[in-house]
């Protein structure tokens, strides 16, 4: 014991900061005065400790990632309604959402006619994987599409491919909905190609495949892409059974606002 300083939780909390464990810093006087109250072994002590640290550790980490995958706000899995969703691909769920497939880099593609949940789904599956410890973009494809375009006109489209591997899934929502120029259906294939068999992607879309020439103009890119995004995918359908949420909450609020209308005698 002699060549330690003096014993005293100041000492203790100053070792945790330069070891860069702030929950630790935080708790470590209380987790003391609990110790010696409940009388712990110095192992218990320690082991509350450290995982304390890790917990805290896996809060940040999951506040950073969600605040780096511009995730929409609020589009979680609590807030879905679930029967909503064709049977096949409620009964999928939990599988996409324990998310596997993203360290097997296979794509899921969402299909569906505007307003059916798509945007809704991709988005809280995003949070399930972060909570799951994984990364995660979510982009409007227009966006990522003038963020590469803007790369490539720096000569930085390599740097800029590089820093997007960063994230084990993208999200792309929209495709087909920008493409107005060659050369931005080129960065966009690029895109893909360039993680294809190595990193997630999902895409939403209004399109159905054969309107994909809409997207990559001509015919051999288009297949080209087809093909690749859809090699090691999961193919997600809202039946055309399916209504648009947005046209039936609007006629909900029509509804509920024509019924208060006629009881308060508007
Ligand atoms: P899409 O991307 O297919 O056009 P969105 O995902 O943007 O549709 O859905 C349109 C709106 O309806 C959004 O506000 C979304 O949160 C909501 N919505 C769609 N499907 C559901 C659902 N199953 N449960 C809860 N809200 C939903
Ligand atoms: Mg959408």
């Amino acid at each position: 014991m002699s060549q330690l300083e003096a014993p005293s939780v100041d000492v203790l909390r100053q070792h945790c900061k330069a070891l860069r464990m702030p929950t630790a810093v935080q708790i470590v006087g209380e987790a003391l005065d609990t110790a010696r109250r409940e009388d712990w072994p110095l192992e218990t002590f320690l082991q509350h400790l450290l995982a304390q640290e890790l917990a805290g550790r896996r809060q940040r980490r999951i506040q950073r990632r969600t605040k780096e995958s511009h995730l929409p706000i609020g589009k979680t899995l609590s807030t879905f309604d679930q029967k909503r969703l064709p049977l096949r691909v409620r009964r999928l769920l939990p599988q996409l959402c324990r998310g596997e497939l993203i360290d097997r880099a296979e794509n899921i593609l969402i299909f569906g006619l505007p307003g059916t949940g798509k945007t809704h789904l991709a988005a809280a599956l995003g949070y399930e994987w972060i909570d799951g410890d994984r990364t995660v973009l979510f982009t409007p494809t227009y966006h990522l599409v003038g963020r590469l375009l803007r790369a490539k006109r720096d000569l930085g489209l390599e740097h800029e491919l590089r820093r997007l591997d960063r994230f084990q899934v993208v999200i792309l929502d929209d495709i087909g909905y920008v493409q107005q120029s060659r050369e931005e259906m080129e960065v966009l294939f690029t895109f893909l190609a360039e993680r294809y068999e190595r990193r997630s992607v999902v895409i939403t879309s209004n399109l159905v495949f054969s309107e994909w020439s809409q997207i990559f103009k001509d015919p051999l890119t288009t297949a080209a892409a087809i093909d690749r995004v859809v090699h090691h995918s999961v193919i997600v359908e809202f039946g055309s059974d399916i209504t648009s949420y947005r046209a039936e909450e609007a006629t909900r609020r029509n509804r509920t606002k024509r019924d208060e209308g006629e009881v308060t005698g508007e």
